[in-house]
Parts: C-alpha cells; structure tokens; sequence
C-alpha cells in the first residue's frame, strides 16, 4: 500500500506521498545517531522545557492537529480535539515527573556507595498505527525524549500528515536536528531500520502479525522491544451493577473511535438476571447514534479508517450471523460512500464463530449471557488476548476476585477502561508485553546502570 492521505468519508486520495529512499533513511540513521550523542548530555530542565513547548503547541493548535487526523482515519472531529489534548498532557506529565522517574536509586551493598542510574539508550523505532494517530506517538514519545533517547517514528501509511505534523512539533518545540524523526516509509522497510546497529530498541503498536515481526528481527539482534497488540476486552456486568452507568459506559467504551480501539469493551458479558433490561437499553441506545461526516461537531460516529477493516469487521458478523446469532440492531453494510458500519449488536452467538476468538475492530458489540460469576470469569478469560478489563458490581467479594482473577493487563471496576498517563498501560498474553505510561512506561528504555564504588 503506498503512502497517502485517503478520506475515509468519501474515498477520496486527497494526497500521495513518496517514501523515502534509502539513502534518505541512511541520512536519517546517521542524524539520530550524531544527534543521541549530544541530546543524552541535555538537562533534565531543558528537555522539560521543550516537551512544555511541545504541550503548548499541541492545546494553541488543537483544531488543526485534530482535523488532520479526522481527514485522514475519520474519527469525529469532538474525540479529535479531545486526542491532541490527552498528547498534550502525556508531554506535561513527563516533563513534570521525568527527572524524579529516572533519578540516582542508592542500593546498599558491600561498596561505600553503590546506585542504581537510569541512562538513555539511544535512537528508539516507533511503529505506530493509525486509530490515535497523536496519541500513540506522543505516549511514546514523551517518556523517550525525556529520558535522553531519540525518537524514530514509521507511522501507519494512512496518516503520513499526522507523522509530518509531529515531527514539526517536536522540532518547533525546540529539541535539536535529529531527536525525532519521522520516516514516512512502507512496512517493508521497518527490518532494515529495527536491524540497523544504531537502532537500540523498538516499540510497535497495531496488529499482531506486525508486532511478531518486528520483535522477531529485534530478538535475532538482542534488541528489546514493547509490544501493544490487539484486545477483546471482556465488560462484565453483575447482579448488584448501576445498570443505566453500566450501559451509559458500554455504549462508550465500545463507540469510541468509531469503535476501533484496542482497549475498547468488544464482549459484554452479563449475568442472566439483568441481561434482558441490559440488552434492550444497550440496543436502544446504539440505534440513536448519529453516523455521519466526522468533521461535524455532533457527529458520533464516523466512517472506519480503511475499506479493508470494514470488508474484515462485516464479515465477521456475517459468519457469527451465519452460525445463528441474533442481530439486535445493525449488522447490515450501509449504501453510502465511505468506510461506514452501523452500530451493531450480536447475541445469542454460537460457539465456534469469531466473536469468541477474535478482535472485531468497529461498531460491534457481542453480547454474552452468563449465570454465575466463575462462568464470567471463565468466558472472559477464554481468549488469546488479555489488555483490559471491565467489571460492573457493587459486591466487595465480586470485586476482588475480578480483580485477582481476570487475565489482563488492567482491570477497571464500574468504569471502563482508560488510559491515563499516571497509570501503567499494556497487556498479556497475545496483547503483547512491557508498559507505556507512568513510571514503568520510561522505564522500558533505558539502561538500569548498577554503580559501585569501593
Ligand atoms: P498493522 O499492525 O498492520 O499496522 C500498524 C503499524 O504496523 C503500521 O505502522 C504498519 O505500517 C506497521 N506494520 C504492518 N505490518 C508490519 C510488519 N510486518 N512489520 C513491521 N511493521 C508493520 O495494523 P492494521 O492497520 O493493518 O490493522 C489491522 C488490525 O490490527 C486491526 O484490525 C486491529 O485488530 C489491529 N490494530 C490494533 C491496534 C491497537 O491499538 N492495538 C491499532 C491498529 C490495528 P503500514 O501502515 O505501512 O502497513
């Protein structure tokens, strides 16, 4: 696939881009290379004072980024401000707390002074997709810069003018030549760069094929790598739950981003008692959404980013439909242009079909209907996938055996799941490994010096 901006709206090729050569990605190789040399002697104080720069330019120009990003993945235009100012507020929260993360730990030990440091390790590869196309780059980013790395970013070959315009920001905000690039290449270059000597580390969010690749070359060269990978978040709701929060939260945990998010609610799992009140409201409120131009403000869901997402996401429900699932509302393709799905709830889903072994990344929610907690538990756990968790239940006793028995990377008891830049974020299983955010997230890239001295 080449590198364009296609509106997902319309179908339109609104631009094409040419990927670099390799030559060009030599040049830029040697540029984070010269420029790691230097950066990593920066003060804390002036990264600091260049990621707030970064922040500032994020909220003063939130409506351009934000149109950027819906022009080229659809996302409604409110959610996309939104995303450029979570980036904003990843940037603070590290150049507020990067110096304290990463300061001198003393260590006791037979030395007269012995200390654990937290060093750079040099130029990091991004592979980042396209669903939070700010987002994602900038959770990466924040933590990396500020801890003295430089930053190579290959983004998703769909949103090559979100790429270009934060490789602007960071340049604007002041970081010197070469702390962050942006490679606008296809993914058959990402082995020569992750390969590449002057590469130290990786870190890759999107599908699973992609993440197997590239920790698989980064592993033949002893290179670590974070993988953030697919989700099918089980939304458990029990007997004592707040129903009208419990759906009010369902209906946008599984909605957002036109419901194309990893840590997105894909299967609600509810005990019997509640199920039918839960269904018909859930329903309900799925068939009043507003589809439709996601550059206009009321908008609630937009098209999905790509064609291709839409044949896979239509023919997922198709097989489960097949197989004897019951549509509640949705479940047909839409005659308009653009890669638009409708709100859609499966239930009554036989075992077998996809809704119990796969991600389905749009507007689906599949229902489950369970009679006791182990029998939730159980379903929720009976995936390949583990990133987040929700469990809707008043009951102490419930609560923390979702909490100690659920298989994922977070568990969110009555709210959905979120990310946050003071919390860690990441999976297990085949959601991958290693965090983002917090304290673990800039911990991930650096060199975790012993120090001793007699
Ligand atoms: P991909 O995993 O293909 O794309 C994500 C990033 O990886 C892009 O930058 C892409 O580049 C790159 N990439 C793709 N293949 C390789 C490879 N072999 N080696 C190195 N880099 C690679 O995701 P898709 O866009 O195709 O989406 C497919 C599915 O992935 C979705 O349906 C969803 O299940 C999952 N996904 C999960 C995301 C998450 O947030 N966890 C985000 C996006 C997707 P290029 O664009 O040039 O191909």
């Amino acid at each position: 696939m080449g590198i364009a901006t296609i509106n997902p709206a319309t179908g339109e090729t609104v631009k094409t881009f040419t990927a670099l050569t390799d030559a060009e990605i030599e040049n830029a190789l040697a540029l984070a290379d010269r420029a790691f040399r230097d950066y990593r002697r920066v003060s804390f104080d002036t990264r600091s004072q260049w990621m707030q720069n970064a922040a500032n330019l994020l909220e003063e120009n939130a409506e351009t980024y934000a149109k950027i990003m819906t022009l080229e993945m659809g996302k409604p235009i409110t959610a996309a401000i939104a995303e450029v100012k979570k980036s904003a507020a990843v940037c603070r929260f590290y150049a507020e707390n990067a110096a304290q993360f990463l300061a001198d730990v003393p260590a006791e030990s037979d030395a007269s002074n012995s200390f654990i440091a937290y060093e750079p390790l040099g130029a990091i590869l991004a592979v980042m997709p396209w669903n939070f196309p700010f987002w994602q780059v900038f959770r990466f980013a924040a933590p990396a810069l500020m801890a003295g790395n430089v930053g190579l970013l290959k983004h998703a070959s769909n949103v090559p003018q979100c790429a270009l315009a934060i490789g602007e920001i960071f340049q604007k905000a002041g970081f010197p030549e070469g702390v962050f690039q942006t490679l606008l290449v296809g993914s058959n270059k990402v082995a020569q760069i992750i390969t590449d000597d002057r590469v130290k580390a990786g870190t890759l969010t999107g599908s699973e094929p992609a993440g197997a690749s590239l920790a698989s070359l980064a592993g033949q060269n002893i290179k670590k790598t974070v993988l953030e990978l697919g989700g099918s978040d089980p939304f458990i709701v029990l007997e004592t739950a707040d129903i009208n929060a419990a759906v009010e939260a369902a209906v946008t945990a599984r909605m957002l981003n036109n419901g194309q998010s990893c840590i997105a609610a894909k299967r609600f799992i509810l005990i019997s008692s509640i199920a039918d009140e839960f269904e018909s409201r859930m329903a309900e409120k799925f068939a009043a959404l507003k589809i439709g131009d996601p550059m206009l403000p009321d908008t609630e869901v937009g098209p999905l980013a790509t064609p291709d997402i839409l044949t896979e996401l239509h023919q997922q429900v198709q097989i489960c439909v097949e197989a004897g699932a019951k549509v509640l509302t949705g479940g047909q393709l839409l005659e308009q242009p653009g890669n638009f799905y409708p709100p859609t709830i499966l239930t009554q889903i036989p075992e077998g079909t996809p809704a119990y072994s796969e991600e389905f990344f749009g507007p689906v929610a599949l229902i489950f209907r369970v009679n006791s907690l182990d029998e939730a538990i159980t379903l929720a756990n009976s995936t390949i996938f583990g990133l987040g968790a929700s469990g809707w239940t008043t009951n102490q006793a419930e609560q923390e055996r979702l909490i100690r028995e659920l298989e994922a990377g977070a568990v969110f008891i009555n709210g959905l799941v979120k990310s946050d830049p003071r919390l860690p974020f990441g999976g297990i299983k085949r959601s991958g490994y290693g965090r983002e955010l917090s304290s673990q997230g800039i911990h991930e890239f650096v060199n975790i010096k012993t120090v001793w001295i007699k």
